[in-house]
């Protein structure tokens, strides 16, 4: 086709004014605009400072612009060789004791230190051990010798067999290190791979779980997680669990009804004692490498334990590598069930913690958003799919970023270059949740607070980010609008105070 001459009149005038305009030097003040309209974008942007905010911002500015030249600037190092520098950070200080909302997404078995898990847990008596082929470890409590485990060692009296130690260290050492995927050594050599990092994230789970699936010790493991998160200034919880069968000494089990009002009633014993907490709502979720008939069932029994648990069960989700199990879509008919019978059940799935761009698997957030998805579990592929992230910016379905998890599990590696930064840049609705601290070596939200604010925040972000993602953390919840409004307010005076304390 021929170029027409308007068209040619065109080319060269936009030549010619690209050369004119490079010459000159551009509008200082259109820059300076331009910069403002991107700062009331991002997340916090639209957040008006009190004084009191304002100058404490300026020392977050003062100290994050040291903490940035510095050599060892740790989100951009690996969290398990970052930790001890974020631990002496004046920013990861104030953090801990900033007020931060709740946590909305953090599993079930991973909310504990394994510290606590070692000391306390596995020095209660009756409890056994053995150690797998693949040279992982089991547990369990029982009033007579256990029955053997197939592919396991012949079980270990660990009561018995520390009193015939000298020094019980290595062995507590060996039991920690098989409950977390912390490690000392080289991270990247000790998990080479994201199948690597999965297998024994798989495998530290199963270790874990013979103890804590021990219901006097479920108890006190679930009182000890509030207590660690509600140190961390966290007020509320929305717990992704499994529910899986509890067992008592002499071998009889209590189901899901029980262990769920097990939940309520220490959520709530908690609660009394910690009258500035606000409580817990717990996520059924299941494992999605199950078959559909048992995906069904259990979505059957989600709708009965929200019938008969209205104040305490939240919804429902699919857990597990998302690479590796089936996609949402398979299990189409099971998630339509609700929606066919007019019964609520809302669902909070994982989706989008995958880099395999263009698979089945890449089209989970489409999926979740399909079905009414009220927040999305990582969606760290987002970024990629225009068509979704506009449909959760649209329907305020927003995303739990986990950093530490993201990193941990091999899909970023530095964190300035997490995709959540460029979410942030343009206020995507988002929180910031641990995922599961205790695999990551972390504790609560702080640390994760401290890879979102200071890795992929950069610079920019300010005392308004903190504060927008804090009141995210409530008004994303799954808590009524009113209950709402009750938290924000209780959220208020501590973030006040707070503010008030921290203005050197
Ligand atoms: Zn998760």
């Amino acid at each position: 086709m021929a170029v027409q001459p308007q068209h040619l009149q065109a080319a060269v005038c936009l030549l010619l004014c690209f050369f004119t305009s490079g010459v000159s030097i551009p509008d200082p003040r259109q820059r300076e605009a331009l910069i403002q309209q991107e700062a009331h974008m991002q997340t916090g942007g639209q957040v008006v400072l009190t004084d009191a905010e304002q100058r404490l911002d300026a020392v977050l500015l003062k100290m994050k612009q040291k903490e940035i030249m510095k050599a060892d600037f740790p989100p951009a190092m690996h969290f398990f060789e970052a930790r001890h520098l974020i631990r002496t950070s004046p920013i990861f200080s104030l953090l801990q004791m900033m007020p931060k909302g709740g946590a909305l997404h953090v599993h079930d078995f991973s909310m504990v230190d394994v510290e606590w898990v070692v000391k306390n847990v596995t020095y209660r008596p009756h409890c056994y051990m053995c150690v797998t082929d693949n040279h992982s470890i089991r547990f369990i409590f029982s009033s007579d010798w256990p029955k053997p485990l197939s592919h396991c060692s012949p079980w270990i009296h660990l009561e018995s067999h520390r009193a015939k130690m000298i020094n019980t260290t290595d062995l507590d050492n060996s039991i920690r290190g098989n409950l977390t995927l912390f490690t000392d050594e080289d991270p990247e050599a000790a998990y080479p791979s994201q199948g690597v990092v999965w297998d024994k994230f798989e495998q530290t789970f199963l270790s874990i779980l013979g103890l804590v699936t021990y219901a006097p010790v479920f108890r006190d493991y679930f009182y000890e997680g509030l207590e660690q998160f509600y140190t961390d200034n966290v007020m509320y919880l929305e717990l992704r669990a499994l529910l899986p069968e509890i067992y008592e000494l002499d071998g009889t089990t209590h189901g899901k009804d029980w262990t769920l009002k097990t939940y309520q009633d220490i959520a709530r014993q908690f609660k009394a004692n910690h009258p500035d907490f606000f409580g817990v709502r717990i996520i059924l979720t299941v494992h999605r490498r199950v078959n559909t008939s048992v995906l069904t069932e259990v979505v059957e029994e989600a709708m009965e334990l929200r019938r008969n648990f209205p104040d305490i069960m939240a919804g429902f989700d699919l857990v597990g590598r998302e690479d590796e199990g089936k996609p949402l879509w398979h299990f189409r008919d099971a998630l339509s069930l609700p929606a066919q019978r007019g019964v609520t059940l809302p669902f909070f799935f994982h989706a989008g913690e995958t880099d395999l761009e263009g698979t089945d698997v890449d089209q989970n957030m489409m999926d979740a958003l399909l079905f009414n998805t009220s927040r999305i579990g990582h969606g760290f592929a987002l970024p990629r799919h225009p068509v979704a992230k506009e449909l959760s910016r649209k329907r305020g379905v927003a995303l739990e970023v986990c950093p530490i998890s993201n990193q941990v599990l091999k899909l970023v590696k530095d964190m300035r270059n997490h995709p959540a930064a460029a979410l942030m840049a343009e206020n995507h609705p988002v929180v910031i949740s641990s995922d599961d601290p205790a695999m990551f070596g972390a504790s609560g939200l702080s640390y994760d607070f401290y890879e979102a604010f200071v890795g992929f925040g950069g610079i920019r972000s300010n005392i308004g980010s903190l504060k927008q993602l804090a009141i995210n953390s409530i008004r994303y919840s799954s808590l009524t609008p009113k209950q709402q409004e009750v938290a924000l307010a209780l959220w208020q005076r501590r973030w006040d105070k707070f503010v008030t304390n921290n203005i050197f």
